[in-house]
């Protein structure tokens, strides 16, 4: 069981009986998802062990995109492929963090929220790799990534 479930298992009733009317309906579903990844709420999958040659029957995964527990591969998998198209120069990371005023209307308005957030934050890049006090330069590559 990964850390994430445990957290979510122990204090997820409790969170959501504070805010589960006020969160978005798509958040439901992934608490839910991660807490029953691998405890038989989706079934159970058999695999032919190529170790010993048995049979072993594992509680099925939610497969949530979302979810620690079924995207590590992935997440693996896309860090490998980025590092290996990495062009060759310094690289740096931005963070845009939203001012707390703008938080709640974010959780509710996200679709509008988060394209004015991309927008604004890839504007800045702009603006500064121009100026000439910063980089002073005719482009930038970049792009981004929402974290929440
Ligand atoms: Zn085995
Ligand atoms: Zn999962």
């Amino acid at each position: 069981m990964g850390a994430i479930q445990q957290i979510f298992q122990r204090f997820g009733p409790e969170y959501l009986a504070r805010f589960g009317e006020q969160i978005p309906a798509q958040h439901h579903k992934v608490i839910e998802a991660i807490c029953q990844c691998r405890t038989e709420a989706y079934g159970s999958v058999c695999y032919q062990c190529e170790d010993c040659g048995h049979p072993h029957i594992l509680p099925a995964a939610c497969g949530n995109r979302h979810c620690p527990q079924c995207q590590h591969r992935k997440t693996q998998q896309w860090l490998e492929r980025g590092l290996q198209r990495q062009l060759p120069g310094h690289h740096f990371m931005l963070t845009f963090t939203v001012p707390e005023p703008l938080r709640a209307f974010l959780r509710s308005h996200q679709e509008l929220g988060y394209d004015a957030l991309f927008a604004a934050s890839s504007q800045a890049i702009k603006a500064l790799v121009h100026d000439p006090r910063f980089l002073g330069a005719d482009r930038a590559g970049f792009f981004g990534v929402l974290h929440t």
